[in-house]
């Protein structure tokens, strides 16, 4: 079979249909291809979470005072980067009308967006990667809004976000996401065609430029030739162990036995096809792991948490043991040192304030006692007993966490994201272990989301966007930062692929 488009999206997840949608909104005709079944990769499986400063819907949340020593931490630190630099001038001179106009309400900003990003990237984020992704966060929000999606009105801060910036679309899951794209394929189905089950495996390159892709299908080879550019979409690759353990060498000791939240296409075909053509590789070895895992399966499901303020973590001796709002590389590394690298999530009422309450993975906290994944009770010490962790110890961690909510104790971990007390029955208790959720190293692009070579020069033709990529998180992205970069890059390498010489 051989087929030609403008452009040719291999893998369709979030960033090949943002891709699809964007190149065809600029006038291209375009093939998706995918290798599984389904269309939604890790897209479809993921909490969703939507990282944007976005004023009105923040507009809800009143400032605390921690949270405004960590704005004044970050605009105090010490930046090389000329671009960095420019990042900590906005966000001082932002600071200082915050505060000169008297307002209550949380502050953001996309500098402050920025910052964050880079230093929870500990400073190994690409700089001009981030510049795009903050300023254009926010509008590929109003992007996907323009073509049907639906976000609820308000933000949350999501588990390793760091701050309450996270837009939570109103369908579970990555449904809303996918549905708005699909939605657009449908309408435009006679521009748009999908070719499902159907590997990518190499480029072809024509004078030093890629045109297109051969790939299987179960009908043998497909020939697709790009009279404009490929656009490489392939999602990471948690779910390949040996790919993992090949370029696990500095943050985690050996992952072979380590679940993952991945579905089983996550296995890095892209980075494999990619490096055939002389791509540049970065930021291999810093894969993120979460500390959320289902003992079981190693997946989001099942997870109680309703955002990181109302919830504490408790080890199996009924003892906090990190700051539950920092970084997910902080939290899974205490995680490991604990008895099992096993955890409880504590929630209570306010989190559940009926039985029918869902999760973020549309599981109702009702179903999930009923089924033995998460525990009820009407006292801590019950709640306690169930667990099987000490009563004394769980009830003193509480209480000793309650006084840092209410400000009459500095939390003991430095944690300074809060809201309301843990104190309203009923009380619920999950477990969770660590697992494999997210590879943030991958294929080199530029702002323009252009694929760059080991020399350092632009592969003709060959644009690439989301998970697949690497460079933006550094060596650990933020939670609910991969949603937002898979639009904003998706949209950008749809738009240049269609329309860039
Ligand atoms: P992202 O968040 O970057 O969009 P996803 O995991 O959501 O990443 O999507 C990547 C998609 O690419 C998945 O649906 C996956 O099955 C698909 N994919 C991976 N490798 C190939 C390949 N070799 N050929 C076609 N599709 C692929």
């Amino acid at each position: 079979v051989v087929k030609t488009a403008d452009v040719i999206i291999i893998g369709g997840g979030g960033a090949g249909l943002a891709a699809a949608v964007s190149a065809h909104q600029n006038g291209a005709k375009v093939i998706v291809v995918e290798k599984m079944s389904r269309l939604g990769g890790n897209t479809m499986i993921s909490g969703s979470a939507y990282n944007a400063a976005d004023s009105k819907r923040q507009s809800a949340i009143t400032m605390t005072a921690p949270e405004k020593q960590t704005v004044e931490n970050i605009i105090a630190g010490t930046y090389e980067d000329a671009l960095v630099k420019t990042w900590q001038e906005t966000l001082k001179k932002e600071w200082t009308e915050y505060l000169a106009s008297g307002k209550t309400t949380l502050f953001d900003s996309p500098s402050l967006h920025k910052l964050q990003t880079y230093l929870g990237g500990d400073k190994k984020g690409t700089p001009e990667l981030i510049d795009v992704f903050a300023d254009n966060a926010y509008p590929a929000v109003e992007w996907l809004e323009s073509l049907g999606m639906e976000f609820k009105d308000y933000v949350f801060t999501v588990l390793g976000g760091l701050w309450n910036r996270a837009h939570k679309p109103v369908k579970p899951l990555g449904t809303g996401f996918m549905e708005t794209y699909e939605n657009y394929l449908e309408k435009n189905k006679a521009d748009i065609e999908v070719i499902l089950d159907t590997t990518a495996k190499e480029f072809i390159v024509k004078d030093g430029a890629v045109v297109g892709v051969v790939a299987e299908g179960k009908n043998g080879k497909v020939t697709l030739n790009a009279s404009k550019g490929v656009v490489l979409a392939t999602g990471g690759f948690g779910a390949n162990v040996e790919m993992r353990n090949k370029y696990n060498t500095v943050l985690w000791p050996d992952l072979t036995t380590v679940k993952t939240t991945n579905h089983t296409g996550a296995t890095g075909d892209g980075i494999v096809m990619a490096e055939a053509v002389n791509a540049k590789l970065v930021g291999m070895e810093y894969i993120q792991l979460l500390p959320m895992g289902d003992p079981v399966t190693g997946s989001l499901s099942g997870n109680i948490e309703q955002g990181v303020q109302n919830r504490i973590f408790v080890n199996k001796e009924g003892e906090r043991f990190v700051d539950e709002g920092a970084r997910r590389d902080v939290m899974t590394k205490a995680l490991m040192e604990q008895t099992d690298s096993y955890m409880w999530v504590i929630v209570d009422k306010n989190s559940y304030p009926t039985g029918d309450t869902k999760n973020n993975f549309n599981e109702s906290i009702d179903d999930l006692v009923k089924a033995g994944r998460a525990f009820k009770a009407d006292t801590l010490e019950d709640l306690a007993k169930q667990i099987g962790v000490d009563p004394v110890a769980f009830v003193k961690s509480v209480e000793t966490f309650n006084k840092a909510v209410d400000g009459t104790a500095k939390d003991e971990f430095g944690r300074t994201l809060f809201d309301k007390k843990l104190d309203t029955a009923p009380f619920y208790a999950g477990a969770r272990v660590p697992t494999v959720h997210h590879t943030m190293g991958g294929v080199s692009i530029n702002a323009n989301a252009q694929v760059i070579d080991a020399n350092g020069n632009v592969i003709k033709g060959l644009y690439a966007a989301g998970e697949v990529t690497g460079g933006l998180h550094g060596t650990n992205r933020l939670g609910g930062n991969a949603l937002a970069d898979i639009n904003v890059f998706g949209k950008i390498a749809g738009k240049n692929a269609a329309t860039m010489k």
